[in-house]
């Protein structure tokens, strides 16, 4: 059986030909990133994750954590693994330049970050919740606070957490209960119990940074009253040598359906000492900054499970021989032709396939949007990435995740039987992959997120910018054939939009109808948004095949883009009909009948 390979091609093509990295990095400055250091970078961290972390994946799942004394321990070779992760510098790779960090932009790290959770979801939560984390303190943090954490935390010597869950309060955070109190100092003493806190406690980092939700004494008993704490396992001396152990420790670990090798922590805050971030009452804004991030890694993270299953499905399709193919033997000298000839074997794959590098060029476009919003200093494009940055996180963090169990599902079905097997490691992919869709906020809150607070709440005003974006590159210089497929784009995205503005009427009669509509109208906006991305890839693939120098990327490649973007426009994207209809279904259809029935 293959192991992980990293897609690199792909993700070079997507970075040079669609994205346009070097136009765009050096348009913001950004003059040390360029596409010659980047596929230096990408074909080192492609040796870590194929070499050292993937090869992990298979029997740390099989052993878990464990929690002996009040200390979590990593499955076998994870310890190693996170080494070469920090010798590596790779988490130091986006970090602030002022704290020790390379500077380097997200629609880069957003590469390796996939490349990181395809080897191993539950070993890439762990860098993953650290760049969170940093993001938060370097945005909200006092100098002081940043000068003493980041630098460890870029370094992987100390690694992150995010601390919001407890067993009465998950999507709504004003519930939570957990006190903190001013103590002499300045600092604070955290009281509390957090659930569900993905790598709260662990061998890997010498150092555990906690960023905790509490509530302040005097503060509401709402979701105003909540502001964030930094909580760190062991207090650090001036030195930064590590001083006493603080009072916060894990009482329990998870016992769960996937991400088994990573530990989910009930944590005990018991006067433990933080400090706090940002402003009193404000922490629930400030922590989004750390949810927005990890919600569109959320996705990358779904991507990168789906892409290492469909590697697996379209090699064992190859090499499994079952029947014969309905148009007469495809290999006459073997006893039975091998899977990949029977129609419903490709329809799994081609559905993998095309979901797959679609949810690849999707991140990467959100990820370009992250980069404008951060290093450009023309206001008016600022504006504009942000506006897509908000409209487009929810549809990342859950279309992306929704398409990658499909996916997925889809590559244990193409095992058969043997999907179903521990041994063969398909069934760990959906297993993992189904907490993507329900961390970092549910699906479900996710598409409310999108219509009624991006969309109905500012009267269309991103979801029409977007729109706009899209349909001008419909109306431009296409191939004759994608023309025909340009035209099925233009007439969906009109759809939605006009499916927006009777939504927002509706919902000022029944609000009801923002719930109703919200899942079905994100899967919509994820499909437009794939139709345009596969519409940019065919496009740009065709220009190559059409040169005579194809010598960066082969012709089976770019033949490739061509099917999957057909496949895409004849087969997925008309799903929307069915959409629409959902959409325009009276809300009654589920709000009528009594709770008492259900
Ligand atoms: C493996 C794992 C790791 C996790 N890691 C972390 C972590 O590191 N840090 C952390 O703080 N948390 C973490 N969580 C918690 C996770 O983010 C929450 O479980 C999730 O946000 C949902 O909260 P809940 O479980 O309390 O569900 P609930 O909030 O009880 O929701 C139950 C159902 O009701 C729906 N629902 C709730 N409210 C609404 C509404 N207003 N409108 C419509 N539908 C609604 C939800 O969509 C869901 O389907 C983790 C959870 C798991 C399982």
């Amino acid at each position: 059986m293959t192991d992980y390979t990293a897609p690199v091609t792909d993700l070079h093509f997507l970075l040079t030909q669609v994205i346009r990295a070097d136009t765009l990095w050096s348009s913001l400055g950004l003059h040390d990133a360029d596409v010659d250091t980047t596929n230096a970078i990408l074909d080192e961290a492609a040796k870590l994750c194929e070499q050292v972390i993937a090869p992990l994946n298979r029997e740390a799942d099989e052993q878990g954590c464990s929690l002996v004394e009040g200390q979590v321990t990593t499955p076998e070779g994870f310890k190693e693994a996170y080494e070469a992760y920090c010798e590596g510098g790779w988490g130091a790779l986006g970090g602030d330049p002022e704290f020790d960090g390379m500077g380097m932009p997200k629609t880069l790290v957003a590469c390796i970050e996939e490349m990181l959770q395809g080897s191993s979801m539950a070993f890439g939560l762990a860098p993953m919740l650290t760049a969170g984390a940093c993001l938060a303190l370097n945005a909200h943090g006092s100098q002081a606070l940043k000068a003493r954490y980041l630098p460890k935390m870029y370094s992987g010597e100390w690694s992150g957490a995010m601390d919001l869950t407890e067993p009465h309060a998950g999507t709504d955070l004003g519930l939570i209960r957990t006190k903190a109190e001013p103590m002499e100092g300045g600092a604070y003493a955290i009281t509390g119990t957090k659930i569900f806190i993905t790598w709260g406690d662990h061998d890997m980092a010498e150092n555990i940074v906690h960023l905790v939700l509490a509530k302040l004494p005097d503060a509401p008993d709402n979701a105003k009253g909540i502001s964030m704490f930094l909580v760190p396992k062991f207090l650090p001396n001036d030195d930064d040598t590590l001083g006493e152990r603080n009072a916060v420790t894990c009482s329990a670990i998870e016992k769960k359906m996937g991400i088994k090798a990573s530990a989910t922590c009930v944590m005990n805050f018991d006067g433990a000492k933080g400090w706090l971030v940002g402003e009193a009452n404000k922490g629930l804004a400030a922590m989004f900054t750390m949810m927005n991030y990890e919600r569109l890694t959320v996705g990358i993270q779904a991507v990168g499970a789906a892409e290492a299953s469909y590697q697996r499905a379209s090699a064992y399709a190859n090499d499994r021989i079952q029947g014969r193919a309905l148009t007469g033997a495809a290999e006459p000298n073997q006893t039975a032709d091998p899977i990949i000839v029977h129609p419903d074997v490709r329809r799994m794959l081609m559905h993998m396939r095309a979901f797959n590098e679609a949810s690849r060029a999707f991140y990467l476009y959100v990820a370009s949007h992250l980069d404008i919003a951060k290093y450009t200093t023309d206001d008016n494009l600022r504006t504009q990435s942000e506006g897509r940055i908000a409209l487009l996180t929810p549809v990342a963090k859950a279309f992306m995740s929704d398409m990658a169990l499909s996916a997925t599902i889809a590559g244990q079905q193409v095992f058969g039987g043997h999907g179903f097997i521990r041994e063969w490691g398909q069934e760990q992919y959906v297993r993992d992959v189904r907490i993507t869709q329900i961390y970092e906020g549910t699906n479900g809150i996710q598409a409310l997120d999108l219509l009624g607070r991006k969309v109905i709440a500012n009267n269309g005003q991103w979801l029409k910018d977007y729109c706009h974006e899209i349909l001008l590159f419909v109306s431009g210089a296409l191939s004759i054939e994608l023309k025909v497929y340009a035209a099925q784009l233009a007439e969906q995205t009109e759809i939605a939009l006009a499916l927006a503005d009777e939504l927002i009427t509706r919902s000022q009669k029944n609000p009801d109808v923002i719930g109703d509509s919200a899942n079905d109208f994100l899967h919509m906006i994820g499909l437009v948004s794939y139709g345009y991305l596969w519409l940019k890839m065919a496009q740009e693939s065709h220009q190559l095949l059409e040169t005579t120098h194809q010598d960066q990327f082969s012709a089976d490649f770019l033949n490739a883009k061509q099917h999957c973007c057909r496949y895409f426009f004849n087969r997925e994207l008309p799903r929307i009909n069915h959409l629409v209809y959902c959409i325009k279904a009276q809300t009654d259809d589920l709000m009528a009948m009594p709770a008492s029935l259900f």
